[in-house]
């Protein structure tokens, strides 16, 4: 049986129709950029996000640089992410020419460790960008009280995980922006590349709405620097036959979640990740072959991932070739930490300098998770990794 990471023709097929009646309202239109089509998904996506306001743009990679770029962050700033990311969240950082300095990570929930990020402010620090990485929240409470402590900004890179509660609050909403990502493997996937940003302030939102077009305002007026960072029309269309959907898609994938731990956990040498994973070093880490996702208490994840640590010299890639052998997908996210990326070389990290990052990026895999995977295909998953215990 094949059982394929993802299977996004499942879930578009499904909205076929009203998919194609969206492509030809926007073709009839002639409008195909910002307009109506983007200004109606701006207002949904605010409701949906439970923010003030929503602003459509070209990517998540660009929401991060905009979020920055409205910020007033550049030459000489620093500005603290997590290592264990997408590259994105330290790329942009690195574009608006301030520096991005390597947070390590905490095994538990692989978030930044926010212990770890007070320890590297400077007089120079600027900002934090924490990521809520396979759809769980970070811990808030620890960057905000950080961030009030050394006056900094907060860009939550919620790419991952909008529509994820923490302690009761919607993420996105907790810092000064938060960064969407619409890429078509995301919780809720365009039909290309898409993006969006949320925020509270209505002052950043203006500023953040202005930059996206060039920093013009009014026409051929360029009040700052900015960009072209504008959403598609069509995109904002496609992405509201969707929208209503996307609570949906994350039931769905709760409940794969649910039940990949509820077989799993069920095996010999498997354990559930917990907050006391996070007070020992990985060399101290409790002895198990496999190490299963944790939801921490107060936070309502969207599963964006679910990703395990596979302990042991080799034991991940051992894993990873006994699935593929029977068909069945799976991916690393991410196998190279970002300071130890080429790119960022210069910054001069040594890999063990960010212990957790490092670890986990040789121990992590990411199992078929999509909302429309078929029952028996996570059963199969399942025997298959109990067949690799043994
Ligand atoms: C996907 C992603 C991004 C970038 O989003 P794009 O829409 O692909 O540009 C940024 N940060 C994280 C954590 C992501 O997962």
């Amino acid at each position: 049986m094949t059982v394929n990471l993802l299977d996004l023709k499942a879930q578009n097929g499904a909205l076929d129709a009203e998919l194609k009646d969206a492509f030809e309202r926007v073709l009839r239109s002639g409008y195909f950029i910002l307009g109506p089509e983007v200004e109606k998904f701006e207002r949904d996506l605010a409701a949906f996000a439970d923010a003030r306001h929503a602003l459509g743009v070209s990517s998540g990679t660009d929401a991060l640089l905009l979020a920055l770029m409205a910020l007033g962050i550049g030459p000489g700033d620093e500005v603290l992410c997590p290592s264990f990311t997408f590259f994105a969240t330290a790329g942009c950082v690195s574009r608006v020419g301030a520096t991005p300095v390597m947070v390590d990570s905490l095994p538990s929930t692989f978030n930044l460790d926010v212990r770890d990020a007070e320890r590297r402010v400077t007089p120079r620090t600027r900002a934090i960008i924490p990521v809520h990485l396979f759809g769980q929240a970070a811990d808030m409470d620890a960057v905000l009280a950080l961030a009030a402590k050394h006056d900094l900004r907060v860009i939550e890179d919620a790419a991952q995980a909008l529509g994820a509660v923490y302690r009761g609050r919607p993420v996105g909403t907790l810092g000064d922006f938060g960064v969407a990502s619409f890429f078509p493997t995301k919780n809720l996937g365009a039909l290309g590349d898409a993006g969006a940003l949320v925020t509270q302030d209505a002052a950043l939102f203006e500023r953040a709405r202005i930059l996206r077009v060039h920093g013009m305002e009014p026409k051929y007026h360029h009040q700052f620097i900015g960009g072209n960072f504008r959403l598609d029309a069509l995109q904002a269309a496609l992405l509201s036959v969707k929208l209503p959907h996307a609570a949906a898609y994350t039931a769905a994938r709760c409940r794969n979640a649910e039940l990949y731990t509820a077989r799993l956990a069920a095996l010999p040498n498997v354990r559930v990740a917990s907050a006391a994973d996070d007070a020992v070093s990985p060399a101290e880490s409790e002895a198990a072959r496999l190490v299963l996702p944790a939801v921490l208490p107060g936070n309502d994840a969207i599963w964006n991932q679910y990703t395990l640590r596979v302990c042991g010299a080799g034991g991940r890639d051992a894993l990873r070739t006994h699935l593929a052998a029977r068909g069945i997908g799976s991916e690393i996210y991410y196998p190279v930490p970002l300071h130890e990326q080429k790119c960022f070389a210069a910054l001069g990290y040594q890999p063990e300098e960010l212990p957790w990052a490092h670890r986990l990026a040789g121990e992590v895999l990411s199992l078929p998770i999509y909302p429309e995977l078929p029952e028996v295909q996570l059963e199969e998953v399942c025997a298959a990794i109990a067949e690799f215990l043994r």
